[in-house]
């Protein structure tokens, strides 16, 4: 008799394959690619030779593919702004005396309904304030 397991990402019962060793994903096309997007998360975080690789593939792209993340912006303002907010913060996170000119930085207006990232802000000297910095999704 086969016993059901839950997947880790959609968290929906399945029967993992029994030639499958400690199987944690279900076949669902989705639970797949976050199976693989941890798996290489956790290789380029412990495998050195592997990042090396995927840095020089990137490069190699990059060499093919002069001007693609410029036009991309540029068709995409939206995402393109809220990376540039994305980038900033992740900036200030790896650099805390960067984040005294974080308080000068205008994140996007919440003036259309839809779906926002709220980033909160780190090391504020004021403990009793909440400022976050508010992403749209898209
Ligand atoms: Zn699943």
């Amino acid at each position: 008799m086969s016993s059901q397991t839950v997947c880790f990402h959609c968290g929906n019962p399945f029967v993992p394959n029994p030639r499958v060793k400690n199987q944690r994903y279900c076949s669902q096309p989705d639970c797949q690619r976050a199976r693989k997007r941890e798996w290489q998360k956790r290789k380029l975080a412990v495998d050195p030779d592997y990042r090396a690789n995927q840095r020089q593939c990137q490069r190699d792209w990059h060499a093919k593919n002069p001007g693609y993340y410029r036009k991309y912006r540029q068709d995409h303002p939206r995402s393109a702004r809220r990376n540039a907010l994305l980038q900033k913060i992740r900036n200030a996170r790896r650099n805390p005396s960067l984040n005294a000119t974080m308080d000068a930085f205008q994140t996007a207006p919440v003036n259309e309904p839809g779906a926002y990232y709220l980033i909160p802000v780190i090391a504020t000297m004021d403990a009793s304030t909440q400022k976050v910095f508010i992403i749209p999704t898209d």
